[in-house]
């Protein structure tokens, strides 16, 4: 085990055990109210600015990007801060796949100002659900890790019974955003004893949207009018 690895490691355990004193990048100490060291932060880039439909980077003096203006996307909000690559890309990664749980507490912390910047809250919170198999493979679905920890600190409720994923797909990595399309549509099922009106869908990462836009579909389709797609990285054009 490496330097690196073994603070690496000790800062997991305390932050287990205590508040974060030491980096989950690095394992170096951290300031008051620092989430990552500042060698770190500055490796988390976010997409500045960045469209408020599809959150991918707009250097026009409006708010939506020309591409959005063309062809709007279902949903009404975007906020997924990160630029998905490099150190956020490994970050993500690990939280994803090597349960790592503790990244999501981190990461959610260091952008939580992002999502705070909003004015006019969802009425809840909903995690893009896993495949009951794929949920028992993994053991933990990261969307709810992160949904569960922007609903303590913005006090959103979270409903991560009401949409369900009702067909298995296979994963969407490496296939065109029209391939991620097919895959994903039907795949998910809405049932909620709650009428809501405005929700915000939490996921880790925004790909091409092709999930958010199938979980969007099928929320207007049960008359939920407002929804917003919720994660922490846009992964760039
Ligand atoms: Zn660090
Ligand atoms: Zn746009």
């Amino acid at each position: 085990m490496s330097g690196r690895q073994f603070r690496v490691l000790i800062s997991q355990v305390l932050n287990y055990l205590l508040d974060p004193k030491l980096c989950v990048g690095c394992g170096h100490s951290l300031q008051p109210l620092q989430y990552f060291c500042t060698g770190c932060m500055s490796l988390l880039d976010c997409v500045e600015p960045a469209c408020k439909l599809c959150g991918l980077e707009n250097q026009t003096t409006h708010s939506i990007c020309p591409a959005c203006l063309h062809q709007p996307p279902r949903w009404c909000k975007i906020i997924a801060p990160l630029i998905y690559h490099n150190f956020s890309r490994d970050l993500l990664i690990q939280l994803k796949f090597n349960e790592n749980l503790y990244l999501a507490n981190s990461l959610v912390s260091h952008l939580i100002k992002r999502f705070q910047l909003n004015n006019d809250y969802p009425e809840v919170l909903i995690p893009v659900p896993l495949h009951q198999n794929r949920f028992i493979n993994r053991g933990y679905n990261q969307a709810y890790e992160i949904a569960n920890i922007l609903s303590r600190k913005l006090n959103i409720p979270i409903d991560a019974q009401a949409l369900k994923r009702i067909r298995h797909t296979e994963s969407q990595l490496g296939l065109s955003a029209h391939q991620r399309a097919k895959n994903i549509l039907k795949a998910f099922k809405y049932e909620s004893v709650t009428q809501y009106s405005h929700v915000a869908v939490v996921d880790d990462i925004i790909t091409t949207g092709s999930t958010a836009n199938e979980v969007t579909r099928t929320l207007h389709h049960a008359g939920v009018t407002k929804v917003e797609i919720w994660g922490l990285a846009r992964v760039p054009n």
